[in-house]
């Protein structure tokens, strides 16, 4: 099917429609909102779940050697140091001098880092998407800032030329402190991702379990980081959702591996019903890897605002497991009885941000089109995905309609989520359904009095069918699974 969207700035529609129907909108509002964060109404947080739950039984249920985890947020602080990140997890960070605004310094040219990212990953003026106090200058358009000359940097907030201080590394992390006495001896971090506590716990699940190399363990879980500009919506948070699977390999069986998860990962989004044009293979360059990495592949999908990151396939290599076995003195190794070797695996990650993928499965969905003179504004998103299944409608709310129709919903929800609606005009009806995204909707008329039928509408097509009352059941099972 033809896509059907309007540029003109297709991230603040997206934004509202969100926000109307209670899909995801900013958090704390009544305060005036809170740096960058949002939360998930009723919607939202189904089709979070649906995309989270299919992750996981991509992992654990089609792979017989992957296993689910889920360990603590509040690691040990010695976790960080080893890790590295205590060192190492920190972006480049100038401001302005002249309007104080603050930015990732290579994200910008001119400022030695390169700059100009095409990520359009993140900048948010807190007025914009989702209101609130988000930090930041208000771009967004994926084209990178500055342009010009690598000796000449330009402010993209107030656009003064070479105002910025030198350049600061900012760690990423949040620090806390544990126990009712804030002192520096209980200062921990909450986790900035999700994977460390999978390299802790590896040799306790792996005899548990019984597993053998090649095994993965998967988990899903919040993981924060005190981004320096946040923004674009839920694309770049300082609280999010992050789905790691850390499989853990042989030496030398890396680069098979890599290539096997960078198609199954790939084949993921597709699942999503996600258009396979507006995904793309990023390779980090050698020399700009992170500092446990030796081969990394971003997943970017092509956000309103431009290519961002959604996942990440990364060769860790051992530099975890090694880290932690010399800062902890506990043996990180794996002893295979069949070859009677020991040796540390190697681990191949899958990275993926679940509110990135979120964002990238309503913005794919995102349509307009004209209905009888008026726009209508849909989400054409996967059944699998959708929140409601179906809608079930009486035209009118009388000759006994309402009845039947709520018959037919009692009996559908034992097995779906579906909605009734007698409120308002049909018409109304049918277009808050297909603002969620609703695939079908079930109306109740007259005819139905006279031989038991019931029209399906589709939604993406608005065509309509006749089906007997007793088989709208056996219709939607048919279609989504
Ligand atoms: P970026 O380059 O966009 O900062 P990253 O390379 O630091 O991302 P990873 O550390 O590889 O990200 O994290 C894995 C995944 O977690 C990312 O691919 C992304 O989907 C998600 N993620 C990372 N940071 C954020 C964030 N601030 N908000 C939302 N999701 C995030």
């Amino acid at each position: 099917m033809a896509k059907n969207k309007k540029s003109n700035d297709p991230m603040s529609k997206l934004v509202a429609l969100c926000k109307r129907r209670g899909i995801v909108f900013q958090s704390s509002e009544i305060y005036g909102g809170v740096g960058s964060t949002y939360d998930y109404g009723p919607y939202g947080v189904t089709i979070k779940n649906n995309i989270e739950r299919l992750w996981w039984d991509e992992m654990t249920l089609k792979h017989e050697n992957i296993v689910g985890l889920d360990s603590a947020v509040i690691l040990h602080p010695k976790v960080w140091d080893a890790s590295g990140h205590l060192k190492n997890f920190s972006d480049p960070m100038v401001d302005c001098k002249e309007c104080k605004g603050r930015f990732r310094a290579d994200q910008i040219n001119g400022t030695g880092y390169g700059g100009g990212s095409d990520s359009g990953a993140g900048y948010s003026d807190g007025t914009g998407y989702g209101g609130g106090s988000g930090s930041g200058a208000g771009y967004g358009d994926g084209t990178g800032y500055g342009g010009g000359s690598e000796d000449v940097n330009v402010c993209p907030k107030c656009g003064s030329k070479n105002s910025f201080t030198e350049v600061r590394e900012f760690n990423l992390m949040f620090d806390t402190t544990m126990g009712p006495v804030a002192d520096d001896t209980v200062k921990t971090f909450l986790r900035p991702e999700t994977c460390q506590g999978i390299f802790l716990d590896w040799k306790i699940v792996q005899e548990s379990a019984r597993l053998k190399i090649p095994f993965g363990i998967a988990q899903t879980g919040k993981a924060f980081r005190n981004e320096i500009t946040t923004g674009n919506f839920i694309f770049r948070t300082r609280e999010f959702t992050q789905m790691e699977m850390q499989y853990f390999v042989k030496p030398g069986e890396t680069s098979e591996l890599i290539n096997y998860w960078k198609e199954q990962r790939w084949n993921f989004y597709l699942s999503l019903g996600i258009n396979e044009e507006d995904l793309r293979w990023h390779e980090h360059p050698k020399d700009k890897l992170a500092h446990y990495a030796k081969e990394a592949w971003d997943i970017e999908y092509k956000f309103p605002f431009g290519w961002g990151e959604l996942e990440g396939v990364h060769d860790r290599g051992d530099f975890d497991l090694k880290a932690h076995q010399e800062s902890s003195g506990k043996d990180m190794t794996y002893f295979d009885d069949q070859t009677r070797e020991r040796f540390h695996p190697q681990i191949v990650e899958t990275s993926a941000g679940l509110n990135r993928a979120m964002l990238a499965v309503l913005a794919d969905a995102y349509r307009e089109d004209e209905q009888a003179g008026e726009q209508r504004i849909y989400l054409a998103l996967a059944p699998h995905i959708a929140p409601v299944k179906a809608a079930i409608f009486p035209l009118v709310k009388k000759g006994g309609l309402p009845d039947i129709a709520h018959a037919i919903y009692t009996d559908l929800r034992k097995h779906f989520p579906v909605f009734y609606d007698f409120q308002g005009s049909i018409g109304k009806r049918y277009r808050r359904m297909d603002e969620i995204g609703t695939p079908y909707g079930i109306t109740v008329d007259f005819q139905t009095l006279e031989d038991g039928t019931v029209t399906v509408r589709w939604r993406d097509t608005l065509q309509q069918e006749r089906i007997h009352k007793d088989k709208v059941g056996e219709f939607l099972r048919d279609r989504l699974g």
